[in-house]
């Protein structure tokens, strides 16, 4: 399994690679932010720190084509990748600063919580259950839970037609889409991976009928596969995308609402969704109302 969804990544690269190399659509980065080289920050907080340190550990996705994907050379890219440049530049870092952590779902609190991270960005929705134990600057991107079916399927047209159609459905462990589907699903139904990719894979070999996520995330697997899903289209819940920080952090997350309303100000938010997402996906986003710290 292991071996198989590593050569499953590295044939997604290589066309990623040969995507561009073509000049087609390519969700590669844009290229780095100009880096704040002056930055300097009120002493004992995060960000002085970091700055000091002069690099810092971001938790992303790396399976996660337009927002989270690591290519051949080890990096990832993606909206989220370049919402975290946007971040690091400003805390003086250039990207080659940067330990990218590849965060599955299920261990973003913890990973937060145990120092092994400084922030996460990894289609990370802002919830009550997870405040308990982090807190969230953002949200950066409001998406919403939709289905992703073979293209030949039409069985299966809304979350209500599960059910019926006996469907088995794949998503991953510690995810908010994993849950919800059990309001329409029985559980024995219910498919868990740690990580999308694989859930892709299972519906290539019919082990499951449906995949279950994030819009966006469903969209850059369509998108990869080649015409083989489709995506069904009908978002049904509103998953707002934060940033992880540790919890209680305030002038941190003040830190990075504060960057990121600059970014939606001088067109770098714009641009790094241009680059990335933007690719596939039709609609530019408005960054949303930011939340307040606490
Ligand atoms: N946004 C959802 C979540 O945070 C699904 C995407 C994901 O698993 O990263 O659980």
């Amino acid at each position: 399994m292991r071996l198989r969804s590593l050569m499953v990544g590295t044939v997604t690269a290589a066309l990623a690679l040969s995507l561009t190399a073509c000049g087609k659509s390519s969700d590669s980065g844009s290229g780095n932010p100009s880096v704040d080289a002056k930055a300097s920050f009120e002493a004992g907080t995060t960000m002085a720190a970091l700055n000091q340190a002069g690099k810092i550990r971001i938790g992303t996705k790396f399976d996660q084509p337009l927002f989270g994907l690591k290519g051949l050379d080890g990096k990832p890219t993606g909206f989220d990748v370049e919402v975290a440049k946007l971040l690091a530049a400003k805390l003086g870092l250039s990207a080659d600063k940067i330990e990218w952590v590849e965060t599955p779902s299920k261990v973003r609190e913890e990973v937060i919580e145990q120092g092994k991270v400084d922030l996460v960005v990894a289609t990370y929705t802002i919830n009550d259950k997870r405040k308990e134990r982090i807190s969230f600057a953002g949200p950066y991107y409001e998406a919403g839970q939709d289905l992703m079916v073979k293209k030949d399927n039409d069985k299966i047209t809304d979350q209500n037609s599960l059910k019926d159609a006996g469907a088995k459905v794949c998503s991953v462990t510690g995810s908010t889409p994993a849950e919800t589907i059990k309001k329409y699903i029985d559980e024995k139904n219910l498919v868990l991976f740690d990580v999308y990719s694989k859930c892709a894979d299972a519906l290539k070999n019919n082990q499951v009928d449906a995949v279950t996520t994030d819009n966006v995330i469903l969209l850059g697997l369509v998108d990869k596969s080649e015409g083989a899903y489709k995506l069904v289209g009908k978002p049904f819940t509103k998953e707002p995308y934060g940033i992880g920080i540790k919890k209680g952090d305030t002038k941190f997350c003040q830190f990075i609402n504060d960057t990121l309303k600059a970014a939606a100000a001088d067109g770098s938010y714009e641009k790094a969704w241009k680059d990335t997402a933007g690719k596939v996906a039709p609609n530019t986003p408005k960054l949303p109302e930011t939340a307040t710290c606490s």
